[in-house]
C-alpha cells in the first residue's frame, strides 16, 4: 500500500493494472482496415506494448531495490553494492534504453503509448544527468540507508514468514560491502545530509535488532539457523554502527552546501517536475500570487472586520489578516466528532459535483472511509492509501487519524489548524474530486509504466486545482469566510515554490526563510521551522504542488477561450484526466492536438 497525505510527502499513487486491454483492443478493432498506413500503426502500438514488459523487467533487475519498494519481490534477496561497477551498469541499462526508444515513431503511438514514451525517456534522460551531474552518491550520506527495505521484507506478507526471514538473511550479506562501498563515495557531503544519514542509520538499527527478534520469536524456525542468522545480523549491525561513527569523525573542513545552485536547480527541476516552464517562470509567477493572494485577503479581513472585532483594525495589513484568520480558526470541530466530520464531507462533495455538473463520479467506486490502521498511528490527518502496481488488494482508503489519545492543548491546535473550512478543502483536495477521483479516472486507462513511473506534478497538480475550482462553482456559498482561508492554504503552496527557489537559487538565509512562512505566509513558527529543515534536506519537489497547480489552471483558461461558447468545464476534466498521471505539457499538447 502506498500512502500519502498533503504536502508530506511527493505524492505517488500506485494501483495496480488489472488489465492491460486498451492497446491490444484497438489493434483488432484497426486490424479490419486494409489500409497500409493503419497496418504500421498497429505494429509500432503492439511492439511497444511488448517493448513496455521488457523495460520493466529490466528495470527491476537493474534497481531491486526499488522494485521491493513498490511490491516487486522477485529480488528481494539481492542489496547491490552502490559500487563503480553498479554505476555503470545503471547508465548502460539507460543509454540502451534510450536507443530502444528511438526506434519507435511517436506520432503513430496511442495518446496512452505516447505518454508512457515521454514518462520512459524522462526517467532515462534524468537518471543519466543524476550520475554524471547530480551525484548525489558523492555528497549525500543519507542516500545510503538499508533498514526500510529490510524492514517491509519483515513486516509485508509477500510470502510466508520463514520464507521471508530467509529472503532478509540472504539479502545481509551485502550489507558490509555496502557501507564499504558507500565510504568510498563520500566526498565532501553537506552537513544536513551527514546529520540526516547518523540518525536515520541509527535510528533503523531495531530493524536488526527487535524487530528480527520479534519475526524470530514468531517463526518455526530452528536453534541452529537462528544462531546462523543472528550471527550475521551482528555483522550488519556492525557495519552500520561503523558507518555513523565514520561520518561523525570524517573530516569535512570546507563542507558542501546543500544549496544546490542555479545550474543544478534548473536541470533537476526539468527532470523531476518535467513542466512546460522553465523554473525561473514558475518562480515569478509564485510571487506574482503571493503578492495577488495578500491583496485579495486584505480585501476580505476589511470587509469582515467589523463582524468579528470591536478594536479598530491594525495598520500592519498583514497584521490584520493575521488576526482575522486566528479568530476564524476557532471554529472547528470538538475532537470526538473529527471522525464523524469527516465521513459526513464526503456525500456533500458528491452531491455539489452532481449538481454544479462538473465531472463525472463513479458510483461504483465508493471511497473507503477509515480510521487509520493501527501501524499508522501517529500519522496525524487525513491520507490516501492505495494499492501498489503490484498488490492485489482492490481498496483505496481515506485515513484520518484519531485524536483520542491527544492532550487537549494539542488537538486544540490540530483542530484549529484543520478548522471548519480547511478540513473541507482538506477533503477535496485528498478525496473528491482530488486525488481520490484522479486515481479513478487513471485506473481507466491502465498502464504499468504510469502507476510506476506517473508524473507526481500533475497527481498534485489536479488536487490543488480541485481546491480553487470547486470555491469558483460556489463551493461554500461564496462565503468570504471561506475563501480567506481558502487563500491561506493556497498561500503554503506558493510559498513552497517560493522558498524552495529562493534557499536553493537565492542564497535565502534561514532568518529570510522564517520571515516569508511566518510573517507572509501566516505559518507557525513550528510549521516554518519544519518546513526549513525539509527545504535544506530536499530539492526541487517542495515545487510541484504550484507548478501542477498553475499549469493545469493556465491550460484550462487557454482551452476555454479555445472553445469560446462551447466550453464544458465537466467535460474538459473528464478529458484532461483520461491520460493518466502524465505531465500537464504532455496532456495539453494532445488534446489540443485533438482539435
Ligand atoms: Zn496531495
Ligand atoms: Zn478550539
Amino acid at each position: 500500500m502506498n500512502t500519502k497525505s498533503h504536502e508530506n510527502h511527493f505524492i505517488k499513487i500506485n494501483k495496480m493494472s488489472k488489465k492491460i486491454i486498451g492497446v491490444f483492443a484497438l489493434a483488432l478493432v484497426f486490424a479490419c482496415n486494409n489500409d497500409k498506413k493503419r497496418d504500421a500503426v498497429i505494429d509500432q502500438n503492439v511492439s511497444f506494448d511488448n517493448y513496455k514488459t521488457f523495460f520493466i523487467e529490466e528495470l527491476w533487475q537493474t534497481y531491486p531495490g526499488w522494485a521491493l519498494g513498490v511490491g516487486k519481490h522477485d529480488f528481494d534477496s539481492i542489496l547491490v553494492v552502490p559500487n563503480e561497477e553498479s554505476r555503470k551498469k545503471e547508465l548502460q541499462f539507460a543509454n540502451n534504453h534510450l536507443d530502444s526508444l528511438k526506434k519507435f515513431s511517436l506520432a503513430d503511438l496511442s495518446n496512452n503509448n505516447k505518454t508512457d514514451y515521454y514518462l520512459i525517456e524522462n526517467l532515462l534522460r534524468g537518471n543519466i544527468w543524476s550520475a554524471n551531474e547530480l551525484k548525489s552518491y558523492e555528497w549525500n550520506p543519507s542516500n545510503y540507508n538499508v533498514s526500510e527495505a529490510f524492514s517491509l521484507i519483515l513486516s509485508t506478507e509477500f510470502d510466508n514468514l520463514e520464507n521471508r526471514i530467509d529472503i532478509f538473511y540472504k539479502r545481509m550479506a551485502n550489507v558490509p560491502a555496502y557501507f564499504e562501498a558507500a565510504k568510498q563515495n563520500i566526498k565532501n557531503p553537506t552537513i544536513e545530509h551527514t546529520q540526516l544519514a547518523i540518525d536515520q542509520n541509527l535510528g533503523g538499527l531495531a530493524v536488526f535488532e527487535t524487530e528480527l527478534e520479534d519475526a524470530l520469536a514468531k517463526s518455526t524456525i530452528d536453534e541452529n539457523t537462528k544462531t546462523q542468522i543472528f550471527k550475521r545480523a551482528d555483522e550488519a549491525i556492525a557495519a552500520i554502527k561503523d558507518y555513523a561513527d565514520w561520518l561523525k569523525n570524517l573530516k569535512n573542513d570546507n563542507p558542501r552546501s546543500f544549496r544546490l545552485g542555479k545550474e543544478l536547480y534548473a536541470k533537476k527541476f526539468e527532470f523531476d517536475i518535467q513542466s512546460g516552464n522553465t523554473v525561473e517562470e514558475i518562480y515569478q509567477k509564485a510571487l506574482t500570487s503571493k503578492e495577488t493572494l495578500h491583496v485579495k485577503m486584505a480585501e476580505i479581513t476589511h470587509s469582515l472586520w467589523n463582524k468579528y472585532f470591536k478594536q479598530p483594525i491594525p495598520a500592519d495589513t498583514l497584521q490584520a489578516i493575521k488576526m482575522m484568520i486566528d479568530k476564524l480558526s476557532t471554529k472547528h470541530v470538538e475532537p470526538d466528532s473529527f471522525q464523524t466530520a469527516i465521513e459526513q464531507q464526503i456525500p456533500v462533495l458528491i452531491d455539489f459535483i452532481r449538481q454544479k455538473d462538473l465531472i463525472y463520479i463513479d458510483p461504483s467506486k465508493p471511497l473507503v472511509v477509515r480510521k487509520e490502521p493501527a501501524y499508522m498511528a501517529g500519522v496525524a490527518g487525513a491520507s490516501i492509501s492505495s494499492p501498489g502496481p503490484y498488490d492485489k488488494e482492490a481498496n483505496t482508503y481515506y485515513n484520518f487519524g484519531s485524536l483520542e489519545s491527544w492532550t487537549a492543548e494539542r488537538a486544540e491546535s490540530y483542530l484549529r489548524e484543520y478548522n471548519h473550512y480547511i478540513l473541507q478543502i482538506l477533503n477535496i483536495h485528498e478525496a473528491i474530486p482530488g486525488h481520490y477521483t484522479q486515481l479513478v479516472y487513471s485506473n481507466q486507462s491502465p498502464s504499468l509504466i504510469k502507476s510506476i513511473l506517473g508524473n507526481g506534478t500533475m497527481i498534485e497538480g489536479w488536487a490543488v486545482y480541485t481546491e480553487l475550482m470547486m470555491l469558483e462553482n460556489g463551493y461554500g456559498n461564496n462565503e468570504p469566510e471561506m475563501w480567506l482561508m481558502y487563500y491561506k492554504w493556497n498561500l503554503r503552496t506558493v510559498c513552497n515554490t517560493i522558498l524552495d527557489y529562493s534557499v536553493h537559487v537565492n542564497n535565502f538565509s534561514k532568518e529570510e526563510a522564517l520571515n516569508l512562512l511566518v510573517n507572509e505566509a501566516f505559518q507557525q513558527q513550528a510549521e516554518a521551522e519544519g518546513k526549513w529543515r525539509r527545504v535544506t534536506l530536499t530539492q526541487v519537489q517542495l515545487c510541484s504542488y504550484f507548478t501542477g497547480f498553475k499549469e493545469i489552471y493556465e491550460f484550462r483558461e487557454e482551452y476555454k477561450t479555445l472553445k469560446g461558447k462551447d466550453f464544458d468545464l465537466k467535460k474538459f476534466h473528464e478529458k484532461f484526466l483520461s491520460y493518466g498521471s502524465a505531465p500537464v505539457k504532455n496532456i495539453r499538447e494532445m488534446m489540443l492536438g485533438e482539435n
